[in-house]
């Protein structure tokens, strides 16, 4: 997954750019950039690739999640359904916001499971946020009909997916709204930053706004600008979204490099009756940003795990246990831990979350992820693949 793993001369070219002249902001200094608006080229190119009306760019994935729900007037009183694997970013951003995060159960695609979303549903429920989570995605086609039956709004999380797709759709633009982050880790990288994608001019018009102190960025003249509404300092920076530029162009690429070697790794695998892969709903393509596999039980996946690493496979993870990413360690959360006072309505909403979630346990027990990188050679993959096979038959027989 991680881009930094392919930072060259274009990453160079593009920063060079912004240090020539010395603007490392996206607004204002005109008589200086020399032409050079590096986050407007970021945000065109990330639409273009998307196949969206529009992209906002922002400091963070957290940032572009929590810019999509004020640009749709998610606040106070308002519940986001959201699932029981993710990454810490989904509630912070939900609760950032003022509204309340509903956790819900997944099913075997790792993301939210439609029935159980149908249930969680009440009077209050506003968003519908499934999160792609390593590499592949929730069962959209289901999600959307059932935001469509009760006027709710879609929110992809497609930090972890990028380059992957739906229905023919790029992840990330078959709902209202689609995130990305450009974290160091993350697929595209620019160190720090997101970016959100949509085709509603009201939802772009009001993150732009949003991401830049509410500011209307009608005419030339900063200081003469009004404030249509209240907003926060979420914006880019001219030296990031230079990275960010040179990364989205070597996107397709970078998924070709991921898609080869998991295939190596999946076919390697596939040998073992007992090692089972992850559902990815029907028109999907996942970004092959992760290999996720079942093994027949939670202590077989614990075993499969301990025994990969000492078979030297290293960046497979056992997220069941893992404090990022599974409810279980998001101790914070369920209490709940807050330094500012929360409202009435979250500390009452947040007390559904005090419950098991036994199909996630059930998923997330016998799941292990493997990190694909695209640095490897085609002998470092096939090395690790028969080392994989090695490890998982030594605790299955
Ligand atoms: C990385 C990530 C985020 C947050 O992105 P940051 O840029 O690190 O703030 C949100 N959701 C998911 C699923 C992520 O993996």
């Amino acid at each position: 997954m991680p881009g930094f793993e392919l930072f060259g001369a274009e990453e160079k070219k593009e920063v060079q750019d912004v240090l020539d002249n010395g603007v490392l902001m996206r607004y204002g200094f005109d008589g200086n950039r020399n032409g050079h608006h590096k986050a407007l080229e970021l945000e065109r190119d990330l639409a273009s690739r998307m196949q969206t009306k529009y992209a906002q760019v922002v400091s963070s994935g957290t940032a572009a999640l929590t810019v999509a729900l004020a640009s749709a007037g998610v606040g106070s009183g308002d519940e986001v359904i959201m699932p029981t694997f993710t990454f810490v970013a989904s509630f912070e951003a939900i609760l950032s916001v003022g509204a309340t995060p509903i956790l819900c159960d997944i099913d075997d695609t790792l993301t939210l499971d439609p029935k159980a979303v149908k249930e969680a549903i009440t009077n209050k429920t506003k968003v519908v946020m499934p999160v792609h989570m390593c590499g592949s995605m929730a069962d959209l086609g289901a999600l959307k009909s059932i935001c469509d039956e009760h006027n709710l709004i879609l929110l992809e999380d497609a930090c972890q997916a990028i380059g992957g797709s739906y229905d023919n759709k790029p992840l990330g633009s078959y709902g209202d709204l689609g995130c990305f982050s450009f974290d160091y880790v993350k697929t595209v990288t620019c160190g720090e930053g997101g970016g959100l994608i949509t085709n509603s001019e009201i939802f772009a018009d009001n993150a732009h706004k949003y991401q830049d102190h509410g500011h209307d960025h009608i005419g030339k003249d900063r200081g003469a600008e009004t404030h249509p509404f209240l907003g926060y300092n979420y914006r880019l920076s001219e030296l990031n979204a230079a990275v960010g530029i040179a990364q989205l162009r070597k996107l397709d690429h970078t998924i070709n490099l991921q898609e080869k070697n998991y295939t190596i790794l999946r076919n390697a695998l596939s040998s073992i009756p007992e090692v089972t892969f992850r559902r990815v709903p029907e028109t999907g393509v996942e970004s092959y940003a992760f290999l996720n596999l079942f093994l027949p039980t939670e202590e077989l996946a614990r075993k499969g795990h301990k025994a990969l690493s000492e078979y030297g496979v290293d960046t497979c993870f056992y997220w069941f246990d893992n404090n990022w990413h599974y409810y279980k360690k998001w101790e914070h959360l369920l209490e709940p831990k807050s330094l500012n006072k929360l409202s009435t309505e979250q500390q009452m909403g947040l007390r559904k979350n005090n419950r098991s979630f036994p199909s996630s346990d059930a998923w997330m027990g016998r799941t292990i992820s493997c990190l694909i990188k695209v640095g490897w050679s085609e002998r470092d993959v096939k090395e690790r693949a028969s080392k994989m096979v090695e490890a998982l038959q030594s605790i299955l027989y």
